[in-house]
């Protein structure tokens, strides 16, 4: 380990130069200027046309990116802002929503960092359908670094004249998001869409980028939050953040549960650790309250900034399943479980659990906190929730890592004690095969039984135990957004985009315009 990096031996002997976590930073930073330096082009590698597009009237544009970041930094969002920067010049399209950061399968292990693909959905006009697409293709083009085998970008056009997204899109959606699929199955899906023109646009018509490129584009969200990410001037990449501290304290004091995961005691959650162009992301329900946060924040001179509205905080990727026998490996299941073991190995703590038919091994690591400490309290015969991500099979057992725990049922605890003398009260001592005397009085008897103690477990059923905020994933929702999924989930909270939602400046509070979004999207 470098740092935070996993550095192989192979090329820490090609590269004697990277002893320290700064030198790698410089590293990074010297590879991704080179590869910038170089021209790259895409390429329609796919179209299907099942539509003859009416130019006179509206036209529905939806642009899917993935896979456009590299190890040595970028990210899929920086391009998708710089794309909703460009799209906003532009005086004749209509936003409708704001733009989506796409997380999918968070388990695939050929992911860069978290999974994250962009999609921006807008109405436009005939005439300048191809003028905007020749824009968007060209900001992607010139941000674009190509020779890292791990970095396969695509961009899909999907346009129509009616505004549904076809099912086809919102399955390839559902199956990135929660399972694996492959380039080749989400193309056959592709060619069972019946209306609209899409093109796929990339480097090779195999490339990886066009299975969350394809995803993104059918994206659909019943629960969601947002993230205001703020992206940092170029020559500050890859040198250190800064954010001050105490400006993060104030607010996510003041904004309470309208934000989640900024800071954990004195560590900064909102800054990423890797080499990419954020600078920091807030995260929360309500989208003007992420600016105000933006606005109370001190830091680095920035870019441009740009608020996402995507499902991360929302446990999208969750399959909740009845039998174990049903997860396959990289899901996410939720499964009840009874505890049969659970046994320490080194830092982590490992439960081993049934649900009558087949065997789970679960791992609870050491920065799951609470929930570790949890696991280790557990009984055989509880009855658990658990939400964890399926990494592989040993021998007949299916093993997965914890990512939250509901208590559903506990045991009794029962201590075993002896009786009490019915002369003087003081406690009986065993003489074995149920025999007791006292040795205050004297007194003895034979065939009595111990009393049992039913102890207090100190653990509560039905709450939610997760990780402590620095060992969220993406998806994880915490526990002060629950009553905000179920609103957005049943549709009652507001939809409207607040404008600007994208920028070069910060934008007083003042000078915000909220739209309702007239669209039925999903
Ligand atoms: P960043 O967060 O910086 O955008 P990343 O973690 O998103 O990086 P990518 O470089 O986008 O990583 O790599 C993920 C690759 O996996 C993409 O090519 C994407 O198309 C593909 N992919 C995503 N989800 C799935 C899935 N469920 N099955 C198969 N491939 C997937």
């Amino acid at each position: 380990m470098i740092g935070y990096a996993r550095v192989c031996n192979q090329c820490l002997s090609k590269y004697p130069e990277i002893r320290t976590y700064d030198d790698l930073k410089r590293f990074q930073l010297k590879k991704l200027q080179q590869a910038m330096k170089e021209k790259n082009h895409l390429k329609e590698v796919f179209t299907i046309q099942r539509e003859n597009i009416r130019p006179e009237r509206d036209i529905f544009l939806r642009i899917g990116i993935d896979d456009t970041d590299t190890p040595y930094g970028l990210c899929t969002t920086y391009l998708g802002a710089l794309i909703a920067l460009e799209l906003s010049k532009i005086k004749s399209i209509e936003f409708i929503d704001y733009p989506y950061l796409v997380r999918l399968n968070p388990n695939i292990p050929w992911k860069t960092r978290g999974n994250a693909s962009v999609s921006l959905y807008i109405k436009t006009r005939g005439e300048i359908l191809e003028e905007l697409k020749e824009r968007i293709l060209k900001v992607v083009e010139e941000n674009l670094v190509s020779g890292f085998k791990k970095t396969q970008p695509a961009i899909v056009f999907y346009y129509s004249n009616s505004l549904k997204i076809p099912k086809e899109l919102k399955t390839i959606y559902q199956k990135a998001l929660r399972d694996v699929i492959t380039v080749e199955e989400a193309l056959e899906y592709v060619k069972k869409i019946s209306n609209g023109v899409i093109e796929i646009w990339a480097e090779e018509h195999w490339a990886r980028g066009i299975i969350g490129a394809l995803a993104a584009t059918g994206a659909f969200f019943n629960d969601y939050t947002f993230e205001l990410l703020v992206y940092r001037k170029r020559k500050r990449w890859g040198s250190k953040r800064f954010v001050e501290k105490n400006s993060v304290e104030i607010m996510d004091r003041l904004l309470g549960c309208l934000t989640f995961d900024n800071i954990e005691k004195k560590r900064l959650l909102i800054t990423p650790m890797g080499p990419d162009p954020v600078l920091l992301g807030i995260r929360g329900d309500v989208a003007e309250a992420l600016l105000l946060g933006f606005n109370i924040l001190e830091h680095e001179d920035f870019d441009f900034w740009c608020i996402y509205k995507t499902n991360q905080g929302t446990n999208a990727h969750v399959i909740p399943v009845d039998e174990l026998c049903v997860a396959r490996l990289y899901w996410t299941i939720k499964v009840s479980l009874q505890v049969e073991e659970v046994l320490k190995e080194g830092n982590k703590v490992i439960v081993k659990a049934s649900d009558g038919i087949s065997k789970a091994i679960i791992n609870f690591y050491a920065p799951t906190g609470m929930l570790k400490v949890v696991a280790e309290k557990l009984l055989k015969g509880d009855w658990i929730k658990i939400t964890g991500a399926v990494i592989g099979r040993e021998k007949d057992y299916i093993v997965l890592n914890a990512e939250e725990l509901t208590i559903e049922r506990l045991v009794p605890e029962e201590t075993y004690k002896n009786p009490f003398c019915p002369k003087c009260g003081n406690r009986l001592k065993s003489k074995g095969k149920g025999a007791f005397y006292c040795i205050k009085c004297g007194f003895r008897v034979d065939n009595k039984r111990k009393i049992i103690i039913l102890g207090d477990r100190k653990l509560d059923e039905n709450k939610r135990i997760l990780p402590p905020p620095s060992a969220h994933r993406h998806f994880t929702m915490p526990n002060t957004r629950q009553h905000f999924a179920i609103f957005k989930e049943r549709g009652l909270f507001p939809n409207y985009i607040v404008y600007p939602f994208c920028g070069y400046q910060k934008v007083p509070l003042s000078q915000l315009k909220k739209i309702r979004i007239p669209w039925d999207i999903t």
